[in-house]
């Protein structure tokens, strides 16, 4: 089943929405969408419906089937930007994983500069993952920030930084009901000092395994095993 993400300015209420060039190409001439076809429309927000075609607009109606799948928790994933294609490679599998906000970082030994002029290429890569993968919500990718300006916002909920060595519990120990926020490094880890700051900001060091995990790795297994917290719980 085909499910479009559509901005709020696009809804009539609850009746119809109206559709961008963009989208009316896509599913007149991609999908060969005729009259009477129908696809799932999101709002990003959790709410969906079913939209019948029409040639030019989506009339909605209810939809009988779920909106999509979420974890049962947010978890924004704050984390310095890999090199090269890594990184919107991460931005998709970040979505297939459940984040609901991302925060691309630049840290003391970031190897990249995360360019804000990328912002709405990353936003659409999000938006495509999203629908490929049954989201309900819309995940955000917000504008690239240092670390320190990222830990002097404060942690709402629940904060874990992922750190390669040390001392430090399992992140797999650590399920929590809050919202989550989780930090990861770039190539070359997080400074002490990083480190240091990330605690007095409310962060605890966690541990995902004994491996020294590639950047662009680590904070997926990190949404993997935040995932496994839920396993059973009957949301998947
Ligand atoms: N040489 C770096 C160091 O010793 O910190 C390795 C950095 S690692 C390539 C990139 C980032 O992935 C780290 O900063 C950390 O956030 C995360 N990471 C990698 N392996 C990890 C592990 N086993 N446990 C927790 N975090 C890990």
């Amino acid at each position: 089943m085909v499910r479009l993400f559509l901005e709020p300015k696009q809804f009539s209420g609850e009746s119809a929405t109206t559709l961008t060039p963009d989208q009316l190409h896509y599913l007149r001439k991609v999908l060969r969408f005729r009259p009477g076809d129908f696809c799932v429309v999101l709002d990003g927000l959790g709410k969906a419906w079913r939209g019948v075609f029409d040639g030019e607009r989506l009339a909605l109606e209810a939809l009988q089937e779920s909106p999509g799948y979420e974890l049962p928790i947010s978890v924004k994933l704050a984390c310095a930007v890999p090199k090269g294609e890594r990184w919107e490679w991460l931005l998709q599998k970040a979505v297939e994983l459940g984040a609901t906000e991302i925060v691309p970082l630049q840290t003391e030994r970031s190897v990249v500069k995360p360019q804000v002029e990328k912002l709405t290429r990353w936003q659409a890569i999000l938006r495509e993952a999203a629908e490929q993968c049954e989201r309900a919500i819309l995940p955000q990718v917000l504008a690239p920030m240092t670390l320190a300006d990222f830990l002097a916002q404060g942690v709402m909920g629940k904060g874990l930084i992922c750190t390669a060595r040390g001392e430090r519990p399992s992140l797999l120990s650590q399920r929590t009901t809050e919202p989550l926020t989780v930090l990861s490094g770039p190539e070359g880890g997080f400074s002490a000092t990083e480190i240091a700051q990330a605690q007095v900001a409310g962060f605890q060091c966690v541990s995902l395994g004994q491996r020294i995990l590639r950047a662009e790795t680590a904070p997926l297994v990190a949404l993997s095993w935040i995932g496994a917290w839920f396993e059973g719980d009957g949301w998947v």
